[in-house]
């Protein structure tokens, strides 16, 4: 059942906005077992997007239309479809009453002009926006099933999930169903990671396993394909669990899982809490720790501490300390987890000194050198290790691997993993 996307709006034509729509119901679609054969990209035009559409649903038995609902002039998708289809447009009652009560619950009074979202073409149906204001459409026109979402991905997402996907999973027919899911790792490179694989990454095996690269995490990526879908899931979870016995403990999550969301969970489910004392990574392990909903329950709190002042001051660090060994050394960042440790009372605390660059850096200490430090309780005793990181890249890419490198570790001492599997950050 072959199926086409279209997506709709000047935006994308002038590429101001990436269709991330189209790549996800894509993927989408092939996760079904249905054949998309091809992705459509119009402009704000009324009768170009209704030649358009009358051309799609020539082509295909599924066309997946989103954009152009909103409640402004250059929103043509309803008078467009209209258009193609041969009828007029015509205004649904209990729309009208969803857009009011939508804008209700909000406080306001529905604008005149968002009445138009609530007009469809006749003989066509609505689909309900439960995150937003514009319907969806449902229709059909010759052979083809028709269906139009908003542009906003949440949105487009939703309706996807709640009518789309149950109106058309049974047809999916010729086509095989191709899964894909990823395992991310962090703290070994690619190359290593490609070894630990072995045969796993042979061209020839279904699933598929490869490798790929992205903001220091290193991820294996699996492709099963079966005509029978639950066989394609069962090869696809199958060849992930040989992934992850292959690529061991740094292998720390799936698809779009984070470090800092394995963080949270392990320290929430230990009941342990945790503080950050950073100096190179300027804040970055407190902001990703608490980007993770309900983190308050674990993240005490943090200091950046950029000054050698500040280090000593709040922290307790020893002044002599400092100039002995130099602020980026295993010694200091030692003593601002413990000194972070003590002044928070967390059981937990990280932190960070190095050099981002891209000035700074000496023969002893290049651009790329960061210390990382973990003290936590042992009984009564306040302990505190150190890692060593030499990290490539310019000062973001040092600073984000640096915050990631810690989070690693704390993970990898929460799970009661030996710390020197993380090869990116040695012991001294
Ligand atoms: P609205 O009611 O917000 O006007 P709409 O259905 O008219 O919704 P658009 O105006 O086309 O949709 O887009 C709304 C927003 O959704 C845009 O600002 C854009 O950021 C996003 N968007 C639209 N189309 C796509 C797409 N194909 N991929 C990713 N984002 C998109
Ligand atoms: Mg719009």
């Amino acid at each position: 059942m072959p199926a086409i996307l279209l997506s709709i709006g000047d935006e994308l034509i002038l590429g101001q906005t990436v269709d991330t729509n189209a790549a996800w119901l894509a993927g989408r679609l092939s996760g079904l077992g249905i054949g998309c054969v091809e992705h459509r990209t119009v402009p704000d035009d009324l009768d170009h997007i209704a030649e358009v559409i009358q051309q799609c649903a020539e082509a295909a038995k599924v066309l997946i239309i989103t954009g152009g609902l909103g409640p402004t002039d250059d929103d043509l998708t309803r008078p467009a479809l209209a258009k193609a289809m041969g009828v007029d447009l015509t205004e649904d009652p209990a729309s009208v009453e969803h857009i009011a009560s939508y804008f209700k619950g909000r406080g306001r009074v529905m604008p005149e002009r968002n009445r138009i979202q609530a007009t469809h073409p006749q003989t066509s149906t609505m689909i309900e926006n439960t995150c937003g204001t514009a319907p969806g459409i449902r229709a059909t026109l010759g052979h083809c099933e028709v269906f139009v979402t908003p542009g906003v991905p949440r949105e487009m997402k939703a309706m996807f999930e709640h009518e789309i996907e149950p109106a058309i999973q049974d047809r999916a027919g010729t086509a095989r169903t191709i899964l894909t899911a990823k395992l991310n790792s962090f703290g070994s490179g690619e190359s290593d990671i490609a070894d630990r694989l072995g045969p796993l990454m042979a061209r020839d095996r279904n699933p598929l396993v490869g490798t790929t690269v992205a903001n220091g995490y290193v991820s294996v990526r699996v492709r099963s394909e079966h005509e029978d879908p639950r066989q394609a899931k069962a090869l696809l979870e199958e060849a992930l669990a040989q992934a992850k016995d292959k690529v061991g403990p740094l292998a720390f999550g799936q698809n779009e899982v984070a470090l800092q969301d394995v963080v949270i969970a392990l320290l929430t489910e230990q009941g342990k809490t945790i503080a950050v004392a950073e100096s190179c990574t300027g804040g970055l392990i407190s902001g990703m720790l608490t980007d993770v909903p309900g983190s308050s329950a674990s993240v005490l709190g943090g200091w950046v501490t950029y000054a050698n002042e500040m280090k000593a001051e709040q922290l307790g660090v020893p002044m002599a300390l400092i100039e002995q060994h130099g602020a980026v050394s295993q010694q200091v960042v030692e003593a601002m987890a413990s000194g972070a440790l003590e002044q928070s009372g967390a059981d937990f605390a990280l932190s960070t000194s190095g050099i981002a660059g891209p000035g700074g850096g000496s023969k002893d200490k290049p651009v790329g050198t960061v210390w990382i430090g973990m003290a936590y309780r042992e009984g009564e005793a306040v302990k505190a290790i150190a890692r060593l990181a030499i990290l490539p890249g310019d000062r973001e890419a040092v600073r984000d691997r640096s915050a990631k490198c810690a989070l690693q570790l704390l993970r990898l001492q929460l799970m009661g993993e030996d710390l020197n599997q993380m090869k990116w950050a040695s012991a001294p």
